[in-house]
């Protein structure tokens, strides 16, 4: 499936230490918020914005994509079955400008939804990835220094119950994609760092890489 997802929706908040790590509360229900496909870019392609918004901060996510209708889902099993393939993604995020959007109470697209803003790694299908989804494992390196550590078992909503809410705000449809929130550790980049993203698979690990303009 390498048609254009048209929606890219994404979770706020979703692990406490990364909620207390920006100062913001824990959540009791999950924050959502989207980007559209035009934000999509690949690693290849690596990461850029601009650098007159300010401080631009790197949030590593398992990411999903949605191959089955989800739509009103309350059924845990039937959620997590909808999820064809899983691969690693960068929540790009113009920090200064999305805390003075905060403040300000508008919402949050001008720092997520910009042209390069949703860095997406190769699709693998579930499969080979999950035996279990409260045990996945994930991290990101910066520059060969070690700077998220992701863990679903800390997930403060799991995967099932995120997707089932997802379906109920925004129903999904085959090809949207899921960023599932970001562990602590996020920071800004700068130009020339080098991103090393590695999934945790059942046979073998997942790694990418890309490269900051
Ligand atoms: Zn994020």
């Amino acid at each position: 499936m390498n048609s254009r997802p048209s929606k890219i929706v994404c979770v706020g908040r979703s692990y406490a230490d990364h909620a207390k790590e920006l100062g913001n509360a824990v959540p009791t229900s999950p924050v959502l918020f989207m980007k559209p496909p035009s934000a999509l870019t690949t690693l290849e392609a690596g990461i850029d914005w601009n650098r007159d918004l300010g401080s631009c901060h790197y949030e590593c996510e398992l990411t999903l994509r949605i191959d089955q209708p989800l739509k009103n889902e309350t059924d845990p099993a039937k959620a997590l079955a909808a999820v064809g393939a899983v691969t690693l993604g960068l929540d790009l995020t113009l920090r200064d400008l999305q805390d003075d959007l905060k403040k300000k109470g508008q919402p949050w697209e001008r720092s997520k939804a910009f042209y390069g803003a949703c860095v997406l790694s190769d699709w693998v299908a579930t499969a080979e990835v999950i035996s279990d989804w409260n045990a996945v494992h994930y991290t990101l390196e910066v520059n060969d220094e070690v700077r998220q550590k992701g863990d679903t078992s800390y997930l403060i909503f799991d995967i099932a119950s995120l997707l089932c809410d997802i379906s109920q705000a925004f129903s999904l449809e085959p090809g949207d994609v899921v960023m599932t929130g970001t562990p602590a550790g996020v920071a800004a980049l700068q130009s020339g760092d080098q991103l090393k993203m590695t999934l945790k698979g059942q046979s073998k690990d997942y790694v990418w890489t890309t490269f900051v303009k």
